[in-house]
């Protein structure tokens, strides 16, 4: 069965049973800050089981992109080394949101693994959790018994902790869990030793495919656990596993999931797969991680410096660097993977298909600026080597290897195979002890400790009501303290807010919460997945008050007004660049706004100028906002609503249009009644932030005023420089000329002296020993001057030996030039000699063994350097 098919009949058996399909979710995670990438298919649901939210359907199948290459489920290390762990794989996975529980859960994995693929009984295990002491938690007898009445009992495992209870991280939902196992080896194998003694051994042919949690618990931050309100079924199954087993495959890689890259690899580097281990590392570290890459870069995530960015700016390099070593590849290749990721997984991600051109565009840029480091590091190894060969030592530093890791993203690998052709070996303990150190480093400073949250009063959802309403009568559903080196912050929910949560690039709202004694100040508001979490400066006294919620009006409505111009802003770049400009990116705040999007030349001013005026043209129609609110999302994108890659969108959009033929977009924001209220946009700059991607900041309304107004200033203060000249640029023409004209009369005259000190000095040669000798002081307007006198004198007079101490510009400086034979007749230098004289002055210098120069701070010291010559040569 081809995977395709594997994936399709995953969701119809499900469907089947009365289970409704969703999307993927973006595998980069917004409003979350436990989490960097999604790592389980239950990451989009976290507020369903927690009760936060009420979840749309009690039934639900999907395939989720997961990352797992950071935080409490970290592969990235195993990936290539072995045959069944990826850093992005797809988790297929049924739900029940307080619906069926365990019986169901087990029984249709059954069915749809033995009757519907057809996987052998026989070669399959099943786990149940045994309990744990610390948790206080009984063994999971229920699972136990559904088991028992489809699989024999010798092939149910009990399973500790670590591999039956599953936890999405350090806090959050969790519960005991049925892993489902398969033993994949050949019969002889399976003769020898029993697959039961293999399940969770980490062999290669005895791996898990499903894991069943039945979810609840909530684990809170101090370690204990909370029944969650109700009951669900998280299950997930991982994809490529799956397709694994169905093909009979002894490594994921061998499916057809993996084969038309390895084929492709082969054929570029003239390699074969499954010939040498080192190199069939290389082969599955690079298919494995072009699928990350890609799929991370279509969700919306560059590659850069921090955070996420950096994870996928590592995971790009690790690949690229298995390349180079492995698979002797010098030049950028992994870009030429694109089409075969948008050929083989377009369909069901289409988002990897319609970004294919700027997704390769963005990787071959990393490769290239990656080899160059590549590069730059490989000759400081060399240096390196040799320094240490000449201090006949043979161990490469930890130090030396971390700063290697660290500035040059040398890996530790790289740079010990390095070492080891060479001759040398490296102190990995010392690197692992830099890390530490630095690690530690960073979470001294980031560290911080988020308590559970207290609840005030009964939680029955939370109301945005802040497109309609500024100012609320509010209560406080619960509030937490979050403590960190800055001391202690608050945190509080409520149960109706005008508060506007950052996202979308908007920033939270800021404003009050005032009771009758108190008024408190919200100074950020931010999304926690579904939940609108106030930031205040401090507790209310009594929380159970009711307060009214005040937003900040005036900060409120400057955002809106950049919030709408982005729109305006985004169609007018389609407009005049084409429809391939896509939002990479935006800010939006009461100061300025910033919009990112995919183009791949600089613009022109003209370009420039034509979208402003298009944006302010539209500003003055003054054209009305046309707000949608819970738009089916089917409907939205008939309407033609401009979407994010990246971002998670329900069934219901909200759907913002100003001009039903100009600005349609699914947005959250909050947007201007109606355009002239923007009063102007301005530009400030348009410049690159990544390959292929363009950065414009632009003003409005007070701030473009306040930006003509400073711009006017400046006109005014320079007529008034210039005496109020009728034509100002006509003035400063003239004045440019001036100077032009002054400088180079400036010159001439310059030129006058030095020619009639050098007519002087071509009197004062002395001859002495077959050297004609000239020591003198001089007076002369410049450096370059001095030089230039100084060259004209040793070519106008044979065998000359010329010693000049000027004053320049009130300055002392010094200049030794002499006739190259001199250097070996007479055995001189000038270097030394200019270094020697230069004492006088108080100053340094040095040059060629001919010429050389020195420049110095005492001033009265010309005529002792002049004597001091004397003594030396005359
Ligand atoms: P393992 O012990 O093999 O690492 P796990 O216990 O971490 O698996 P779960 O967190 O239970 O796995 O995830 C559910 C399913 O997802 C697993 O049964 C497995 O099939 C699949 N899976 C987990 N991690 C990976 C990975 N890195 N690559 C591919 N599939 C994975
Ligand atoms: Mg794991």
């Amino acid at each position: 069965m081809e995977a395709k098919k594997i994936r399709s009949t995953f969701i119809e058996f499900f469907q089947s049973k009365q289970h409704q399909f969703v999307p993927s979710s973006p595998i980069v995670v917004k409003n979350d800050p436990t989490l960097m990438f999604t790592n389980a298919g239950m990451n989009q649901f976290k507020d369903a089981f927690l009760g936060n939210e009420q979840p749309k359907y009690a039934r639900v199948a999907n395939s989720q992109k997961c990352l797992r290459v950071s935080g409490k489920h970290n592969d990235l290390e195993e990936v290539g080394v072995d045959t069944y762990h990826h850093t992005m794989f797809e988790m297929l996975g049924n739900w029940s949101f307080g619906d069926y529980f365990k019986k169901e859960a087990i029984e249709w994995a059954w069915e749809l693994l033995t009757e519907v693929y057809q996987l052998p009984k026989d070669r399959l295990y099943v786990s149940v959790f045994e309990g744990d002491q610390d948790d206080n938690l009984q063994m999971d007898q229920e699972a136990y018994d559904f088991w028992k009445k489809i699989v024999p009992e010798d092939r149910i495992i009990m399973g500790s902790k670590k591999d039956n209870f599953w936890e999405m991280g350090d806090t959050g939902p969790c519960g005991p869990c049925s892993e489902i196992h398969i033993d994949l080896r050949s019969e002889e194998e399976r003769k020898q030793v029993a697959g039961k003694d293999l399940v969770n051994n980490d062999h290669p042919q005895v791996i898990e495919i499903w894991n069943l949690v039945f979810m609840q618990y909530n684990r809170l931050s101090d370690g204990s656990l909370k029944e969650l309100p109700a009951k669900h079924v998280d299950t997930g199954m991982g994809f490529e596993r799956l397709v694994r087993a169905i093909q009979h495959k002894s490594s994921n890689y061998d499916t057809d999931l993996f084969m038309p890259f390895i084929s492709f690899l082969e054929g570029k580097s003239g390699k074969k797969y499954g010939q040498d281990e080192q190199t069939d590392i290389a082969f599955r570290v690079i298919v494995d991680h072009i699928r990350a890459i890609s799929f991370t870069i279509a969700d919306g995530q560059l590659p850069s410096n921090n955070k996420a960015g950096y994870v996928i700016r590592r995971i790009l390099r690790r690949a690229v660097r298995y390349g180079y070593t492995f698979l002797d590849f010098q030049e950028p290749f992994l870009y030429e993977l694109s089409p075969l990721i948008s050929a083989n997984f377009g369909e069901i991600f289409p988002e990897v298909k319609q970004q294919q051109e700027f997704i390769a565009k963005v990787i071959q840029e990393e490769e290239t600026s990656f080899l160059r480091t590549l590069d730059k590091g490989l000759k400081m190894l060399d240096q390196i080597k040799a320094d240490l060969r000449a201090q006949n030592e043979t161990v490469i530093s930890g130090k030396t290897a971390f700063e290697l890791y660290d500035t040059y993203g040398f890996p530790l690998d790289l740079t010990s195979l390095i070492a080891r052709e060479g001759g040398f070996s490296l102190d990995e303990k010392g690197f692992a002890s830099e890390m530490e150190k630095q690690k530690n480093r960073s979470r001294a400073a980031s560290e911080s400790e988020t308590g559970d949250w207290v609840s005030v009063h009964d939680d029955e959802g939370v109301d945005f009501i802040g497109y309609d309403f500024t100012e609320a009568y509010s209560h406080i559903i619960k509030y937490r303290v979050v403590k960190d080196k800055k001391g202690d912050k608050y945190q509080l929910v409520l149960d109706k807010t005008p508060f506007y949560a950052e996202s979308g690039g908007q920033v939270g709202d800021t404003g009050y919460l005032i009771s009758e004694s108190e008024k408190i100040r919200v100074v950020d508001t931010k999304k926690e997945n579904d939940l609108i979490v106030h930031f205040v400066e401090k507790l209310p006294t009594d929380p159970s008050l009711r307060f009214s919620a005040e937003v900040d009006k005036r900060k409120r409505s400057l955002t809106m007004n950049n919030h709408t111009a982005t729109h305006l802003l985004q169609s007018a770049l389609k407009q005049v660049l084409g429809d391939h400009v896509q939002q990479r990116g935006s800010l939006v705040n009461d100061q300025v706004l910033r919009f990112d999007f995919s183009h791949f030349a600089k613009m022109t001013e003209e370009e420039i100028s034509q979208v402003e005026d298009i944006v302010n043209s539209k500003i003055r129609e003054n054209i009305p906002l046309l707000e949608k609110r819970n738009v089916p999302i089917e409907e939205a994108k008939q309407m033609g609503a401009t979407a994010l890659f990246g971002e998670k969108y329900g069934d219901y959009v909200r759907v913002i249009t100003f001009d039903p033929n100009f600005s349609v977009e699914l947005c959250g924001g909050t947007h201007v009644p109606s355009t002239a209220q923007i009063g102007l946009f301005k530009i400030l700059s348009e410049g690159s932030v990544a390959s292929g991607v363009r950065r414009i900041e632009a003003i409005t309304s007070l701030e473009a005023e306040k930006y003509l107004k400073a711009q006017e200033n400046l006109l005014k203060e320079l007529q008034d420089l210039l005496k109020n000249p009728k034509d100002l640029k006509k003035a400063v023409e003239s004045l440019l000329q001036e100077k032009a004209e002054l400088k180079s009369e400036l010159d001439k005259l310059y030129q006058e002296k030095a020619s009639g000190v050098k007519a002087d000095l071509l009197k004062q040669f002395v001859e002495k020993d077959g050297a004609k000798i000239l020591l003198a002081q001089i007076s002369l307007p410049n450096a370059d001057s001095l030089k230039k006198l100084a060259y004209e004198l040793k070519n106008e007079v044979a065998d000359a030996f010329v010693i000049l101490a000027a004053e320049i510009e009130g300055k002392p400086q010094i200049a030794v030039i002499l006739d190259e034979n001199l250097i070996s007749s007479k055995n001189l230098n000038a270097g030394q000699i200019v270094r020697e004289l230069a004492k006088e002055i108080q100053g340094g210098g040095g040059g060629q063994p001919f010429f050389a120069t020195a420049g110095g701070k005492k001033l009265e010291g010309l005529p002792d350097v002049i004597s001091k010559a004397k003594q030396m040569f005359l």
